[in-house]
């Protein structure tokens, strides 16, 4: 039977595979989960992103930790198939043809999900309008602002051209797409029948993650062609700002976390925001080591997460041995992608993320003696990350580590190692192979996070700051599916962010807790993997898809989604 799509999900980055380098991290690839899980279950949704002809880009790192970047080749016709349709959007007062390439993504029942990639780099254009999809997240505000015109108003026209005439939700992913709402009240006239329409999701409190552009380059671009009178009541009186754009015309407003929807709330008082955890597609994550065993141990897994709630049944031993080998798995590809010696033996804590400055990724360094003292024949280390090719502050993290590793190594015998180009099929690799998985946002920063889930779904244990899922994480397991670094949420002044405390805290869990359960309590350990295991039921998008389905998208509920 065909599914007729009423659901329209836009957003700026999708990770579908590591091969379509459409993303840059963890938003993109939540999308791409979210996807996956709409065709195991059947939800009637497409999808509109852009198609970068560099991607992102790919990381290479100087023998001092100088991150030099490449463009990436990929050839998008051998991936995907031209949608047989071209819509024009304005921009400056001259048409830019914008084309589409399709990317289907397959439920395991058959479900297809469409992906639209949305690309201006074709015969017609003029060379300026040909690199308007060049590469994601370009840097001038000029170049952002096309981009989400071609992503928002292209995206609405493309669907218009398809014939998806039965659409009643758009769903803006984060801000950059909420032009589609200008797109949409031009041909509905009405703010109310926008309104009617429209979701918005809002992923981080981080200002980088909005938007904002000045309106004289709004005009400049726009040229009036669509913007409307009152587009300052609409996004701001000073500047345009994608997030109140998209705040003003929505039905519906999320945020990714118990604790991230209080913190959008207090940012925006005027909007009800509601919340919808962040969860991981549970079959993409899972080591196929684990699937293997699973496929015996607990059949049905693969449709439904909740199997997952009787992980304490596991075999203690067998869960220890696959752990083992993901493990040498991910030092084998360490060794031969680095000149730090590791060893199968030593507990192994990493650390996988965007280099970004809240995120802290040196808050471990903060007292690099005393880690290479805790360290020394107990501990290795694995980092890896990109950072973006403007962000200085991002570029000196990374020198940093290169500094510390060679610090560590030459004092301590202690092996950091920092992998070149994180990427999805690296970041699986990592989560699932390491012991500890080690995340020190600055509190009430980071809104949700996934990368920890997916260590969950592998057993591997995190070390947290209490922010995002993991105030969430931490409190289902009751503290066992790993340790807390710092306060907790309702302890006064936790959001003042202390380095000096927060590693300090750090050391002392590390020496006092984690180093000894490791080596003298492997028992203890193995039930810890378990309780992180049984996060799976709640941590996965199959029930944050079903969430977003009955509150956001306006759906019936199904016998197959799943809730918990
Ligand atoms: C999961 C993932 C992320 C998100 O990680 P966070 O810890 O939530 O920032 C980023 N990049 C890649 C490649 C990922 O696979």
């Amino acid at each position: 039977m065909k599914i007729v799509p009423k659901i329209a999900y836009f957003s700026m980055e999708i990770g579908l595979n590591a091969d379509i380098p459409t993303y840059s991290g963890g938003l993109g690839v939540l999308a791409g989960d979210t996807l996956k899980s709409c065709a195991d279950l059947e939800i009637p949704i497409i999808a509109v992103t852009l198609a970068y002809n560099s991607g992102y880009f790919y990381q290479m790192l100087g023998h001092d930790g100088t991150q030099i970047e490449r463009d990436v080749r990929w050839d998008f016709g051998s991936v995907l198939d031209k949608a047989p349709v071209t819509v024009k959007v304005n921009i400056q007062g001259k048409d830019v043809l914008v084309d589409a390439w399709v990317y289907e993504i397959i439920g395991h029942t058959g479900h297809r999900v469409p992906v639209y990639l949305l690309n201006t780099d074709i015969e017609g254009n003029e060379e300026w309008q040909k690199n308007f999809t060049r590469v994601l997240y370009d840097a001038t505000p000029f170049q952002r602002i096309c981009q989400e015109i071609i992503l928002g108003i292209g995206g609405v026209k493309i669907l218009k051209a398809m014939k998806y005439n039965d659409i009643h939700t758009f769903h803006s992913n984060e801000g950059h797409a909420a032009f589609l709402t200008l797109e949409l009240l031009r041909d509905l006239k009405d703010v109310d029948e926008v309104r009617k329409r429209t979701v918005f999701t809002t992923h981080t409190p981080v200002p980088a993650g909005h938007d904002r552009f000045d309106y004289g380059l709004v005009y400049d671009v726009f040229r009036n062609s669509l913007i409307p009178e009152e587009i300052k009541k609409y996004a701001g009186k000073d500047q345009l700002n994608m997030t109140h754009l998209a705040l003003y015309f929505s039905r519906y407003i999320n945020g990714v976390s118990k604790k991230h929807s209080e913190v959008a709330q207090k940012m925006y008082p005027n909007y009800k925001i509601h919340g919808i955890t962040n969860g991981v597609h549970t079959v993409r994550w899972i080591h196929p080591e684990f699937a293997d065993y699973y496929r015996e141990a607990l059949p049905n897994w693969k449709h439904d997460p909740s199997v997952f709630d009787r992980a304490y049944l596991l075999d203690s031993n067998e869960i220890w041995r696959i752990h083992q080998k993901i493990k040498s798995k991910l030092l084998d590809y360490e060794k031969s992608h680095s000149w730090v010696l590791s060893d199968q033996k030593l507990l192994t804590i990493g650390f996988a993320r965007r280099v970004t400055k809240y995120k802290r990724a040196t808050l471990i360094l903060n007292d690099i003696d005393r880690l290479g003292k805790i360290a020394k024949g107990r501990a290795q280390f694995i980092w890896c990350g990109k950072t973006h090719p403007r962000d200085q502050d991002g570029k000196n993290i990374i020198k940093h580590i290169f500094w510390a590793s060679q610090y560590l190594w030459d004092n301590y015998r202690v092996g950091l190692a920092f992998l070149g180009n994180y990427d999805m099929d690296l970041g699986a690799l990592m989560t699932a192979g390491v012991d500890v998985w080690l995340n020190n946002p600055m509190r009430y920063m980071e809104a949700s996070g996934t990368s920890g889930m997916k260590a969950a779904h592998n057993g591997v244990l995190n070390f947290s700051v209490l922010d995002g899922w993991f105030i969430e994480g931490y409190a289902i397991s009751g503290g066992m599916a790993g340790w807390k670094i710092g306060p907790k949420p309702n302890e006064p002044n936790a959001e003042i962010n202390n380095d000096e405390a927060d590693a300090n805290d750090i050391y002392e869990t590390l020496e006092d807790e984690i180093i000894p359960t490791y080596y003298n309590k492997q028992n203890d350990w193995i039930e810890r993997m378990k309780q992180a295991i049984r996060l799976i039921p709640y941590f996965n998008t199959h029930r944050m898809v079903s969430e977003y389905a009955t509150q956001a998208w306006n759906l019936k509920p199904q016998p197959r989604w799943t809730t918990v």
